[in-house]
């Protein structure tokens, strides 16, 4: 990846959305800090693991997940803070050896934010070549576009809620191809009015699936689901499958 030390003057990643003053890149540096010293070539990685795919048209099916350590994101509702700091430097072989072992497939690159890696682009175009259906979850905070059009985007619009709705890279919206889906995790009322304004005013209906969840515990699913059939719009409810069918604090699941 671009250098990681920031700094007022020169941003430290491509196409993040924020240019911050400098106590904001400082702390953007802390959250960076876990990717520094990584060799050209390898991936921070958090975990890989099997599981079942559950936040997008793929839900119920079973998937690998790769997991890359670090976010340059803090949402209110993350439930992956773990990923932030830990990870094991990989090289891609060896992520592709594990994604094989765990019989390939479906396969999701998630984090943290796997944007924040460059190599996380070979291993995508890697892990297509096998054949295998390769999704990409994001932030939105990073822009998508040398993402290899065969992975399917599942692209986060942060909402004003999630305490990150500054950090949305808008153009990735223009991107979407209709294979890719655009995601909206709701934090309130006015949330999910903000998120129609935004599917209305970028046409996204007309796009791409769009998928909604509510925050664990703090928007009720039937509330949601009433405020989707009352908006006339084809958006698809999302419930949180691993909290429901595992511990909703289970890692690896
Ligand atoms: S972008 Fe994802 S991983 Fe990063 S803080 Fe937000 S929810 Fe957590």
């Amino acid at each position: 990846m671009e250098p990681l030390e920031p700094s007022p003057a020169a941003p430290p990643m491509h196409d993040v959305a924020r240019i911050e003053p400098r106590a904001a890149s400082n702390a953007l540096a802390r959250r960076l800090r876990p990717l520094e010293g990584k060799e050209a070539g390898t991936l921070m990685v958090h975990e890989v693991y099997k599981s079942i795919q559950g936040e997008s048209t793929f839900a119920g099916l079973p998937c690998v997940f790769v997991r890359l350590t670090a976010c340059h994101l803090r949402c209110v509702y993350c439930d992956t803070a773990h990923a932030f700091k830990h990870g094991r430097a990989m090289a891609l072989d060896a992520v592709l050896d594990e994604v094989e072992k765990l019989g390939g497939g479906l396969v999701e690159l998630t984090g943290g934010e796997p944007l924040l890696q460059d190599e996380a682009h070979p291993l995508m175009a890697a892990l297509a070549d096998r054949g295998w259906t390769v999704l990409l979850e994001t932030s939105g905070g990073v822009a998508t576009d040398r993402v290899d059009p065969r992975v399917r985007i599942i692209l986060d619009v942060k909402t004003p809620a999630s305490g990150e709705v500054d950090a949305n890279v808008w153009p990735n919206l223009d991107r979407l191809k209709p294979t890719d889906e655009v995601k909206f995790v709701l934090g309130d009322r006015p949330d999910f009015d903000w998120a129609v304004d935004v599917i209305r005013r970028h046409g996204l209906a007309a796009r791409c699936p769009i998928l909604m969840g509510a925050v664990f515990g703090r928007v009720d699913p039937t509330e949601l689901a009433g405020w989707i059939l009352e908006s006339g719009l084809p958006i698809r409810l999302q419930v949180q499958l691993h909290k429901i069918l595992w511990d909703p604090k289970a890692r690896g699941v």
